[in-house]
């Protein structure tokens, strides 16, 4: 298994080619999906089935994902598997941050037509996070892969 670094590292080099490339072609909508590749390599990383650095960033609000780190085996489907992992994880999110959401509208902390831009980048703000756990996984899955031969070759 990559070192958290070795993560950070290959997802901010893919977040920043991103970012160059839109740039570059004159898109006018990839912060959003930008944001979530950010997101999804330092906080919503499939990583956080441990007590790793993406944990440990939430700062106090960290004993918020603790239930999730006894619940989830580390590595399995339910954390590190393409797309229901990252579902799994946002609905994790959202149950803490609807309400949260609700209580700054009610306190008029928020205007609803910002939440209603919020909502419209959503779709966008997704996408960006799963490529960030699809980048982890495939990372995961080739280390592991590459290890293993690598072991078959010394029996040898
Ligand atoms: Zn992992």
């Amino acid at each position: 298994m990559p070192s958290g670094n070795v993560h950070d590292t290959v997802n901010t080099v893919a977040l920043t080619g991103y970012v160059a490339y839109s740039v570059a072609t004159q898109q006018t909508d990839w912060l959003p999906t930008a944001v979530g590749i950010a997101v999804g390599t330092l906080w919503l990383s499939p990583d956080l089935d441990l007590k790793s650095e993406p944990y440990y960033r939430h700062g106090p609000l960290r004993v918020l994902w603790m239930p999730y780190v006894k619940i989830m085996p580390h590595r399995s489907i339910w954390s590190h598997g393409l797309i229901i992992g990252d579902l799994i994880r946002l609905m994790y999110s959202a149950a803490f941050l609807i309400p949260l959401l609700f209580l700054a509208l009610y306190l008029k902390l928020v205007e609803s037509s910002t939440v209603d831009s919020w909502f419209a980048s959503m779709p966008a703000f997704i996408i960006g996070v799963m490529v960030a756990s699809t980048i982890h996984i495939v990372l995961d899955h080739s280390s592991s892969f590459f290890r293993t031969k690598k072991k078959r070759k010394k029996r040898r």
